[in-house]
């Protein structure tokens, strides 16, 4: 690959065959037009179709192209992740395989960071989805937003651009589960948005079924955030105050009207309040469960195989 990149691009890989020849033959020439050495890093994802080996003689044709080849499929944001230990550039591109995200739109994002933006993030135009991809976006958008307190307008969109300091930072983090464009966030001192196009997927399918999606999204509450553990919590000792009101309404009344029906609802009230302290201390141990949790993943985040058309190897 090439000495010293100043751009390097960052394809995540997974049974996307049909659209790597074409993504290629867009991308180069927009690439060649920055008019800057650059890097083009593919990791495949364990593609059970013919993808990487149309990704090994590419790296074998052309210096600047890279494959990492992973042993197995550890999904998305870890492709995205061991093309970032691997790469070089000043400016680090990340972008989809199935030509959802046009090349064309990356010497704006390159502009962008060189504007001094450490983080450009996008938001796509005209959304070529299912409407229940995008109505679930929105919502997902608006309560990460309030959850994790950043501000970002599109976390689904992967076409983004990143400046060395920040993806030396996320190369730090050995977080197993994570969010990319959220962890960039964290990072991030001075970030930028744009709008993109959007195209809709060249050929193929989608790679995230809803089960995938929704663990996906899990990743994306739980690790920058713990609200949802204290919201649980919080609505614990919410049902314990209201009991305890229940209670004394009820006593009151069976002073001045009498007993309900033989004291049941008496019975509900004591229940409920013991119910609260239940869900209260579920919240509570779920409190140290996600904080012990966040600590122990220690695990390897992914395995290489092999590297394609890289120096050091
Ligand atoms: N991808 C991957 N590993 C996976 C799933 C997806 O590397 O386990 C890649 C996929 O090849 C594509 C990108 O991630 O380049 C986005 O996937 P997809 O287009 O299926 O997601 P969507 O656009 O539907 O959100
Ligand atoms: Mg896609």
């Amino acid at each position: 690959m090439q000495e010293k990149p100043y751009v390097t691009v960052v394809i995540p890989v997974y049974n996307e065959e049909p659209n790597l020849p074409p993504l290629i033959n867009r991308l180069y020439p927009v690439m060649q037009q920055i008019g800057r050495p650059f890097e083009i890093i593919f990791t495949d994802d364990g593609s059970r179709d013919d993808s990487l080996s149309i990704l090994s003689q590419m790296a074998e044709k052309y210096p600047e192209i890279g494959v990492i080849e992973f042993n197995g499929n550890f999904g998305q944001h870890m492709a995205i992740l061991a093309a970032f230990e691997k790469s070089h550039g000043e400016v680090v591109i990340t972008l989809d395989a199935d030509l959802q995200n046009p090349p064309e739109e990356i010497p704006r994002l390159v502009a962008e960071i060189e504007k001094g933006h450490d983080v450009v993030g996008t938001i796509r135009q005209k959304r070529q989805d299912t409407l229940f991809r995008r109505v679930a976006s929105r919502i997902v958008n608006i309560t990460t937003n309030k959850m994790t307190g950043m501000q970002m307008s599109d976390y689904g969109c992967m076409l983004r651009a990143y400046h060395r300091n920040v993806i030396n930072n996320i190369n730090r983090c050995e977080e197993t589960t994570t969010f990319i464009p959220a962890l960039a966030q964290t990072f991030s001192a001075n970030p930028s948005e744009i709008k993109v196009a959007h195209a809709e997927r060249a050929e193929g399918e989608s790679k995230y079924s809803l089960y995938r999606l929704i663990r996906l999204n899990f990743d994306l509450m739980t690790g920058f955030s713990v609200v949802p553990l204290q919201l649980f919590a919080l609505m614990g000792i919410l049902t314990s105050v209201f009991s305890i009101a229940f209670a004394v309404f009820l006593l009151i009344r069976r002073f001045i009207i009498g007993a309900e029906v033989e004291g049941v609802f008496t019975l509900f009230a004591i229940l409920f309040f013991f119910i609260g302290i239940i869900i209260f201390g579920i919240g509570l141990v779920g409190e140290y469960v996600g904080r012990i949790y966040q600590e122990v993943r220690k695990r390897p985040r992914y395995v290489v195989r092999k590297l394609h058309g890289f120096r050091e190897n």
